[in-house]
């Protein structure tokens, strides 16, 4: 049985890609078969930001019917797969496929974990195409904003909200408590992330913190996450 989890925010820039990799990675060393789908079809970056943004196929092709997902499905050295999306502009779009095509993949893998556009109209491909979601917001109001609307969004299209995750934070006083963020979107959080430059450490080595630097913090709080998201049951 597949769990098919979509990362979305209603914000750019609040660590979706960033962390639907590092949950990917902490996943597989636990064991579990994970695969990650870049769902941005517009702005893609899971193959930028894991070294390889030139594949011939990609999830483009496979929406515009001319390959398989299996034949778009990449084995990274961390042992993940991804299912890239193309960084031209060329292709067409079509993104109402995106749920069938995901879909198939049902059985292969133990997670997959969808990486999301930001935008609600964007993201709407990608929540349909999952079970449940993970929330990324920053502990600052407009991110925050974002993702009470994310939330809603979810519910009101039948998916179940897994949690949310609070990233970059530096526990400084410009933040806002987490508790009083924890009020507002009403839904559990399922662990904060410190901003912290081992990430962007990381990126420079198209790699993920959890697979170079274990023993970080960053590492640390994603290995917790994890377990959280182990713990829950599936629920379709
Ligand atoms: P999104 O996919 O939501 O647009 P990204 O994952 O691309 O966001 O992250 C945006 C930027 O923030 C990237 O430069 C990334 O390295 C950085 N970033 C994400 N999470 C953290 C963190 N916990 N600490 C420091 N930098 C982070
Ligand atoms: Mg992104």
């Amino acid at each position: 049985m597949t769990r098919f989890i979509s990362i979305v925010s209603g914000k750019g820039g609040t660590g979706k890609t960033t962390i639907t990799i590092e949950l990917a990675i902490a996943l597989r060393k636990k064991g579990y078969n994970v695969a990650i789908i870049d769902s941005n079809l517009e702005t893609p970056n899971i193959s930028i930001h894991l070294g390889n943004p030139m594949l011939e196929y990609t999830l483009n092709d496979v929406l515009e019917g001319k390959k398989r997902i299996n034949d778009v499905t990449y084995k990274h050295p961390t042992g993940i797969y991804i299912v890239p999306s193309s960084i031209t502009l060329e292709s067409e779009k079509k993104p109402e496929i995106l749920q069938d095509v995901i879909f198939t993949l049902e059985g292969l893998f133990d997670f997959v974990l969808i990486d999301s556009p930001s935008g609600i109209e964007k993201a709407k491909y990608s929540i349909i195409s999952s079970d449940e979601t993970i929330i990324i917001t920053n502990p600052e109001l407009p991110s925050v904003i974002e993702a009470m609307k994310m939330i809603k969004l979810t519910k009101e299209l039948g998916v179940k909200v897994a949690g949310t995750i609070i990233n970059k934070v530096r526990m400084d006083e410009t933040e806002m408590l987490i508790d009083n963020i924890e009020e507002m979107i009403n839904s559990d959080i399922l662990g904060i992330i410190p901003e912290d430059d081992t990430i962007k450490k990381a990126f420079k080595f198209r790699s993920s913190a959890s697979y170079l630097y274990p023993e970080s913090d960053i590492s640390k709080s994603i290995n917790k996450i994890v377990n959280q998201i182990i713990n829950n049951k599936r629920i379709r």
